[in-house]
């Protein structure tokens, strides 16, 4: 049925499409991963449930092996929705400008650092000064610092490999 369904949609589309098959055995799925899928016209995302799916269709359709994560769950179908999330907002237009992805963890290998809103004083707490100072350069600098800051406290994997692209090694 999986290869059927398959053969029915290259002849609709004229190509064969990239085919996602979401599995715990696959390659972890990251930002990089999304903004590859992110360029295709078209991406098939293949589900399972109990055992999986025979070999044999997926040696013969599937593109890209991927995992969410080492868990396993029941069927596919969260795993195709987390992958679709990510991958589409990071299709043009499918954020407004104030949500840019741009700045986001893991976009520029670091997670991001920490967000403010009003009110500038909450239970005592007060937005840092330098977020008030409207000094761009200044706002930058702090906000760098906060993200290497967590990364290094919470993903020190990534925080390795941040500091190795530094050094240019
Ligand atoms: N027998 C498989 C194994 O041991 O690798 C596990 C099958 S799992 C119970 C059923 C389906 O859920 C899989 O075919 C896959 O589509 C999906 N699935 C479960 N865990 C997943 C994960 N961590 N990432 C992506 N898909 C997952």
């Amino acid at each position: 049925h999986v290869c059927a369904a398959y053969d029915s949609l290259v002849q609709k589309i004229g190509k064969k499409p990239r085919v996602v098959y979401m599995t715990p055995q696959g390659y972890t799925f990251n930002q990089k991963m999304a903004q590859d899928f992110a360029k295709e016209d078209d991406l098939v995302i293949l589900c399972g449930h109990y055992e999986g799916i025979d070999e044999r269709a997926l040696e013969r359709i599937v593109t890209d092996y991927v995992s969410i994560g080492d868990y396993v769950l029941t069927g596919g179908e969260l795993p195709a929705m987390v992958v679709i999330d990510t991958v589409s907002r990071l299709v043009p237009g499918v954020l407004h400008n104030s949500e840019s992805a741009e700045t986001e963890s893991f976009e520029n290998g670091l997670l991001e650092y920490p967000q403010y809103t009003r009110p500038e004083v909450f239970e005592g707490k007060k937005v840092p000064d330098v977020l008030l100072s409207g000094h761009h350069a200044n706002v930058e600098k702090w906000r760098l610092e906060k993200s290497i800051e967590r990364t290094k406290k919470y993903r020190p994997d990534l925080y390795e490999e941040y500091c190795r692209k530094q050094s240019g090694t």
